[in-house]
């Protein structure tokens, strides 16, 4: 049985007293619930009071990003050893706003998924096409890019720990959410590419305007084993559906 997860990305959002309410309202909502792994990411300067609220219950915390180093002269940045060090078991690496906004290749995201790796997280690895590449229908040639360059450096032996998240860079904040039929697609052309590297159960989670009415058709489709949530992660009863969503059918 592959797992299934729902990761809360909430991005440059939230405050302290926020963070914290939001947290514990995740936290008790799911309550003693496993059988979907639940993750939240807040920003970097919260990561330790969401530790705090998150103590003691199923929800793991994740880091947004990180460096491809432990330590140094990389003034603004953050090693994967200190997210460890502050209680996170997961980070998103390219994600679409840090490859588009902020310029990351695939090579320095290979290099970060390494390093992440390696110091002991599970990364959330981000895939996906622009609007345009899928007009030019590129979009098995962008997964192929992203995924050799994201994984480039990873040591197979921690492959297992990877997680692939599908988001359409189209679908991302703009309320388009992808049809069913075309993450399934999407999904399976991955789980081919995963199987070929020999790790065909990692989980493959969708992205991109995923809310609690959306969630139930998108997450059965055979090959997504949950969501990546940005907008709505930040509303704790859509996030807490979307959770309901995810949990395996019958
Ligand atoms: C995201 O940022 O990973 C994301 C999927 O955002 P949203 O759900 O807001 O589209």
């Amino acid at each position: 049985m592959r797992q299934r997860i729902v990761a809360g990305n909430w991005k440059m959002n939230t405050n302290r007293a926020v963070a914290r309410q939001l947290a514990g309202a995740v936290v008790q909502g799911v309550g003693s619930e496993t059988r979907v792994q639940v993750v939240v990411c807040p920003p970097f300067p919260y990561l330790t009071e969401v530790a705090e609220v998150l103590a003691g219950s199923p929800v793991a915390l994740g880091g947004q990003n990180c460096y491809e180093r432990n330590e140094g002269a990389f003034t603004g940045e953050v090693s994967p050893t200190m997210l460890v060090d502050v209680g996170c078991r997961y980070v998103i690496l390219g994600h679409s706003e840090r490859r588009h906004i902020l310029g990351e290749t695939d090579a320095f995201i290979g290099r970060k998924v390494d390093a992440a790796l390696k110091a002991g997280l599970r990364v959330i690895l981000c895939v996906g096409e622009t609007l345009e590449e899928r007009q030019a229908g590129q979009v098995n040639s962008v997964f192929d890019r992203q995924l050799q360059g994201g994984l480039a450096h990873a040591d197979k032996g921690l492959l297992s720990n990877v997680v692939i998240a599908y988001e359409p860079v189209w679908a991302i904040g703009t309320g388009h959410t992808a049809t069913p039929e075309q993450v399934q697609e999407a999904h399976r052309f991955l789980r081919t590419r995963l199987s070929e590297m020999g790790v065909p159960d990692l989980p493959i989670l969708y992205g991109g305007s995923v809310d609690a009415a959306k969630a139930p058709k998108l997450f059965a489709a055979p090959d997504v084993d949950g969501g990546l949530i940005g907008g709505a992660s930040l509303k704790p009863d859509q996030f807490l559906a979307i959770v309901q969503a995810a949990l395996p059918q019958g």
